[in-house]
């Protein structure tokens, strides 16, 4: 039987990872399929695994990296810790394991981008993303501080960020939706003229390739990064869980 990997989420047509997966099967010689299952209520996931016998592992995207946990028989450790799952492995047995593969990705891309410096850092919002962003930054010893809409959701709101905090934070890193589509013309609500040469922002986005955030950035002499390495270190990481 032809072994099947999928994606799970909503309105992910566009989504990168069919293509990828699509590419890597055919350069790899792989006899498996990658499709993906849009699902209107994370309840579909019985049917669709009922429907695909073949089902070796799936990716999760939004709104499901959380919901998802409720339907795992596991859970691995770290995932468990951020509290969102984006790759579940199908066992021999049937059973569903859950990962994150996102914190790893997001880590591997900013030890690339910064090299031996580890400012401290800001992380712009406190969703799923900014859980494995946080979790990757403790790993590899940065300190930083999350901004959040909301006061108590982090330490710091948007109100808070004087010129002197960002001067202080040499490391920014934009974990919001503010920038991707249709969210193009916005960016996270920072004094970009505190800015300068010693700065690194990171955008977690990868479509738009620049965002404005990093537009804004590199406008002042800031070093930037793009979402895209860290999509592709998630999925490389996601095909190693699945081949175990
Ligand atoms: P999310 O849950 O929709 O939003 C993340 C956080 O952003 C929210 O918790 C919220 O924090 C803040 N936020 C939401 N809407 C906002 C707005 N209109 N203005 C300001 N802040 C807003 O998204 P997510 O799943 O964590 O993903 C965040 C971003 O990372 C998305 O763009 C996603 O595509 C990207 N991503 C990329 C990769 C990759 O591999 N490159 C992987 C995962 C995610 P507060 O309420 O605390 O302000």
């Amino acid at each position: 039987m032809t072994a099947v990997y999928g994606l799970i989420g909503k309105h992910i047509g566009g989504s990168f990872s069919r293509e990828f997966f699509a590419g890597k099967f055919a350069a790899e010689g792989v006899d498996a399929e990658y499709r993906n299952f849009e699902l209107d209520h994370i309840g579909e996931l019985t049917r669709m695994r009922a429907e695909n016998p073949g089902l070796r592992g799936f990716n999760v995207t939004s709104p499901y990296k959380e919901r998802v946990i409720a339907y795992l028989d596991a859970v691995d450790p770290s995932a468990a810790r951020i509290g969102a799952v984006n790759c579940v492995r199908v066992g021999t047995d049937g059973r569903l394991t859950g990962y994150n593969t996102d914190a790893p990705g997001f880590r591997d891309s900013l030890l690339t981008f910064i090299g031996t410096l580890r400012p401290r850092a800001l992380v712009l919002g406190t969703g799923g993303a900014a859980s494995a962003v946080v979790h990757a930054l403790g790993e590899i010893g940065i300190e930083y501080s999350t901004v959040s809409r909301t006061a108590g959701k982090g330490p710091l709101t948007y109100n808070d960020l004087s010129p002197d905090i960002i001067r202080h934070h040499l490391l920014i890193i934009n974990a919001t939706p503010l920038g991707m589509g249709p969210l193009t013309d916005l960016a996270p609500a920072i004094p970009y003229e505190a800015l300068g040469g010693e700065h690194m922002l990171f955008d977690l986005i990868y479509n738009p390739p620049e965002t404005l955030f990093l537009a804004r950035g590199r406008e002042r002499g800031a070093r930037t990064c793009n979402g895209y390495d860290m999509l592709v270190n998630q999925a490389e990481a996601s095909w190693e869980i699945w081949n175990r």
